[in-house]
């Protein structure tokens, strides 16, 4: 409404005058200076032309019928529109009481009459600017009033000397407290804020008064309705001319909710979405804190490791929504199955970490670890599905040598690594072996690196021997490193690095090539029905593309695929069974041979092997080592070959050493046989040898 006076090109004087001839006089006079003019006969009149018009002054008489000047005068004012209007008694009476009373009723100047022309012009010129200032500085005082608003920002002064307090409008507002209870009042102020945070701001103030410095502080207030608000205060100190301070200022206002959103973020970045655990970044933060406690020598820390078996089977078999539930599930298990002063994390997918201080000894840690196996081990009931899992647990234990959190982080997940290794569901403590072991590891690959290159891996072949007739029908390809130094390094030895690393990988397809061309060789050479069987490893079963490599490499050998026999492990199907099926099925349809190797080791069931498309069941040959003399000890060797005979798999048995194995295998009608008892795998050249020993042996025996 203010802002109509600017908009005006003229400026607006209502003149009220009970009197037609005076109201003329002046009328005339003002329009002469380029005023606009309206008139009023009294105060009424005066009353509803000002609301109606918003004029930038009014002239007015103090003596009128109806409503008499000053009456009129503090009507005006009582109005908004009426506030900032400069007002001007027209008084007959130059005595100090009417003059007083006019300036009681609130207005701004006054003039006697009669009336002295050039000295009245002057006198609402200077009206009519100051209006302008007035504006001004209320428009002002408007803006930073709406902007302490919006930052939720208001003031006080403190004057030391007087010990008076001053506290802005919007401060009662910020606060929701009642002028009347807060004014000069810092006893009630100080009731509200949190008791925590009374020593802080008493310190920031004492602080700042000793030393002449601003200070700022955050503080926490609770509010009448019970909730709280954090308030963010900024002082300064105030002084004299001659450098005494006099006085405080200081800005409050309300950060509420840059507090909530930067605890938000806080929490975002330091948390777990999922379960809500501290995530790996504040759980390596907490670790360094840990490490880095004073008086720590005493004080041991056990970082563990956790991880679960299998997780990826729930997740591919019940989906990633279960999975997740799942997870949840277990966080929380874990959360109660530990002490809440242990920080329990979640570093990723299924690997979760716990930090331990004040370990008295490693005895005590067993025992957590103990029961962080036995939560695990639990069925955990999900969406209605019971599902079971197991843990692999590492533990690393500070000591005054061992003290960096990386180390100890490192040798919790050797420790971890060698749990998962040996099958999972245990813990282990970290020891030097694990951490030789893992060098050793690093160095085998680097050198497997070098011996992929310069053709140091060969392969030898083992007779596959058929059971009833003596006669070998194939081999299998089996690998050998001819290591510089350390001369012909069994498998054992460096395939598990190969697999780790996935060279086992371009080392499988060097096999099966080396393999297929020296059996082309050998069907060349006239044992054209022998079959060779080659070691598939899961790496190179899950590798994308791998049926086409195998096509390749049998392709380029000039093999044909009915005399290739690839053997895949159980581990193969473990990880989703329908691709493993439909891979099977491709070789199939290449007219490959597919053994399950090692079977009766692994978690299979006949229902199982019944899914998939094998052609042949190598038995592991712990069931034939159990077989002695007397043919006892043979019952799984026997449930298996008849197990296999119902599923219509042709049966190898591996591992036959003695006479006797071969004749209980002869017995159950097993139909090829692996062995030393033949011979030990062997190097192409002296496998040549047995293939024309035998073939001379079989044909003295028809004869
Ligand atoms: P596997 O496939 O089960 O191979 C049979 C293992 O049994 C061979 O060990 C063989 O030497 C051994 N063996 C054969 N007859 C007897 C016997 O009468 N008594 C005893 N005690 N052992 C016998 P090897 O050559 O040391 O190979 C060990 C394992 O290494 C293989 O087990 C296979 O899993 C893996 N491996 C070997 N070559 C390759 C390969 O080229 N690729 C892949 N992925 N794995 C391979
Ligand atoms: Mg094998
Ligand atoms: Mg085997």
């Amino acid at each position: 409404m203010i802002y109509r006076f600017d908009e005006r090109k003229k400026p607006l004087i209502l003149v009220v005058d009970d009197e037609l001839v005076g109201r003329i006089y002046i009328e005339k006079a003002l329009e002469s200076e380029g005023y606009e003019v309206i008139t009023a006969e009294n105060g009424q009149h005066a009353l509803e032309l000002t609301t109606e018009h918003a004029p930038n002054m009014v002239v007015m008489d103090v003596l009128m019928p109806v409503m008499d000047g000053y009456t009129a005068c503090k009507a005006i004012r009582a109005k908004e529109k009426g506030l900032h209007i400069p007002i001007m008694m027209l008084t007959g009476l130059d005595d100090i009481e009417s003059v007083e009373k006019s300036f009681e009723s609130g207005a701004t100047d006054f003039v006697i009459k009669p009336v002295n022309l050039p000295i009245f012009k002057q006198r609402v010129r200077h009206g009519l600017k100051t209006l302008q200032t007035d504006l001004e500085l209320y428009k002002q005082q408007l803006r930073q009033s709406h902007a302490n608003k919006v930052a939720k920002m208001g003031y006080w002064d403190w004057e030391i000397e007087s010990d008076h307090l001053y506290w802005s409008e919007e401060v009662y507002d910020l606060l929701d407290v009642k002028p009347d209870e807060f004014a000069n009042n810092r006893e009630a102020l100080k009731a509200r804020i949190f008791p925590e945070d009374h020593e802080r701001l008493r310190h920031a103030t004492v602080q700042s008064l000793r030393y002449g410095i601003p200070y700022r502080v955050e503080f926490k207030v609770k509010r009448p309705d019970q909730t709280f608000q954090v308030v963010y205060q900024d002082a300064e100190l105030i002084r004299d001319d001659q450098g005494k301070v006099v006085r405080m200022l200081g800005i409050v206002q309300d950060i509420t909710e840059q507090h909530l959103a930067r605890k938000k973020i806080h929490h975002q970045y330091y948390y777990d979405t999922l379960t809500d655990l501290p995530n790996r970044i504040l759980f390596h933060e907490r670790l360094e804190h840990a490490l880095e406690r004073p008086g720590r020598s005493d004080n041991r820390i056990a970082v563990i490791l956790i991880n679960l078996d299998r997780f990826k089977n729930i997740n591919e078999s019940y989906g990633h929504k279960t999975g997740d539930q799942f997870l949840k599930l277990i966080a929380n298990e874990l959360r109660q199955a530990v002490r809440s002063t242990d920080t329990l994390s979640r570093l990723g997918a299924d690997e979760f970490a716990l930090i331990i201080e004040g370990v008295g000894s490693s005895g005590s840690i067993g025992e957590i670890a103990g029961k962080l196996l036995e939560t695990l081990k639990k069925t955990h009931l999900v969406d209605d599905n019971e599902l079971i899992t197991t843990g692999s647990i590492g533990i690393a234990l500070s000591s005054s040598e061992n003290c960096d959190k990386d180390t100890l982080i490192r040798q919790a997940e050797l420790a971890l690594n060698h749990a998962k290794k040996v099958g999972g569901n245990q813990f282990f403590f970290f020891n030097e072996e694990m951490k030789s072991r893992a060098l050793q590891s690093l160095n085998i690959e680097k050198e497997l690196r070098h011996a992929l290159e310069n053709d140091e891996l060969v392969v030898f072949y083992q007779p596959k021997v058929c059971v009833q007739t003596g006669r070998i029908k194939g081999m299998e390809a089996l690998i050998r490193w001819q290591h510089p130094e350390r001369g012909l390094v069994p498998p054992f030895e460096f395939i598990p690095v190969a697999e780790n690393t996935g060279l086992i990988i371009p080392i499988g397809k060097q096999v099966l090539e080396k393999a297929c061309q020296q059996t082309k060789r050998w069907h060349q050479k006239g044992y054209t029905d022998l079959v060779v069987s080659v070691n598939v490893s899961v790496k190179q079963f899950l590798q994308q593309n791998f049926a086409r490599e195998v096509e390749e490499v049998i392709a380029s050998s000039g093999l044909p695929p009915a005399f290739v026999d690839l053997e895949i492990t159980e581990s193969c199907t473990m990880n989703n069974i329908e691709t493993a099926i439909t891979l099977l099925n491709t070789f199939r349809e290449m007219g490959l041979l597919i053994s399950m190797d090692d079977f009766g080791t692994g978690f299979s069931s006949l229902s199982f092997l019944n899914q998939l498309p094998l052609d042949t069941l190598k038995i592991d040959r712990a069931f034939i080592k159990d077989i002695n003399e007397n043919h006892e000890h043979g019952e799984l060797a026997r449930l298996i070959i008849t197990m296999a005979k119902t599923l219509n798999l042709h049966t190898v048995a591996e591992g036959v050493e003695e006479p006797y194995h071969l004749d209980f295998l002869q017995q159950l009608g097993c139909d090829e046989y692996q062995g030393f008892f033949l011979s030990p795998p062997v190097p192409a050249k002296e496998f040549e040898v047995l293939l024309s020993v035998n073939e001379q042996k079989l044909a003295e025996a028809s004869s």
